[in-house]
């Protein structure tokens, strides 16, 4: 309670459209997308000493040597995924994370399939989205470069960790018609988008990014 009463006053609304106009400058156009942007309080995915920075456009430490995703690309990627629809029926997340991209897909989802590798974190993020009033995600504690194979197949796969190539369980798991929005590389990376269609897939590269790894294995 404490903290989200105090994040009111930090995280006015004018402070909140600030970001916004920054995002449409930066070209995201989906109305949609930037009014659940403007609606989800993104200081509450913060521990409480970086809350005051939770609506510049920045990624932000989150613990455990992971980053809460900069809004921009949480923007971007979630425009790609949609691609012109305003809603998506089953959606595969692959790195939860604190839950930021979660949130911001969920409103546009049936349901949202989330994998995280490290425990702590997703735990983390199981409550805060719980409280937020989701019902429609559910959580895996996994290495998700495997997908989620008994819950797929998805329309939309959204990884926020980048492996060096092109994992072939999230293209399996990927419906006909489907869309995969993943980082891909090492030290250079790119934001991929593969489409699944009746004859096999197509790939475009969108632009270079600055992902965490996709890593191997689960963290207790
Ligand atoms: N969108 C998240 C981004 C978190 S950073 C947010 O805004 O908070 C990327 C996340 O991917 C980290 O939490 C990391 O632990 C997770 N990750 C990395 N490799 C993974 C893997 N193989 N399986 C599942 N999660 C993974």
């Amino acid at each position: 309670m404490q903290t989200s009463l105090s994040g009111i006053g930090m995280t006015s609304m004018r402070t909140r459209q600030r970001l916004i106009t920054r995002l449409m400058e930066q070209g995201i156009r989906d109305m949609h997308v930037l009014d659940v942007v403007r609606a989800t309080p993104r200081h509450l995915f913060l521990d409480e000493a970086l809350a005051h920075r939770a609506y510049e456009d920045t990624a932000l430490p989150i613990g455990h040597n992971q980053t809460l995703s900069q809004p921009y690309i949480v923007a971007r990627m979630t425009e790609l995924l949609l691609n012109g629809k305003t809603s998506l029926k089953r959606v595969l997340e692959v790195g939860t994370g604190s839950g930021y991209q979660t949130a911001i897909l969920a409103p546009f989802a049936e349901r949202v399939f989330s994998v995280e590798r490290i425990r702590p974190l997703q735990d983390k993020a199981k409550i805060r989205l719980r409280e937020l009033g989701f019902r429609n995600v559910y959580f895996k504690h996994a290495d998700g470069g495997f997908g989620w194979p008994e819950k797929g197949p998805f329309d939309a796969i959204l990884s926020a960790a980048a492996p060096e190539v092109l994992p072939p369980e999230l293209l399996e798991q990927l419906a006909v018609g489907g869309r995969l929005v993943i980082p891909v590389g090492g030290v250079r990376q790119q934001l991929v988008v593969v489409d699944r269609h009746e004859g096999g897939f197509s790939e475009q590269i969108v632009e270079a990014v600055n992902f965490v790894p996709l890593l191997k294995g689960v963290i207790a």
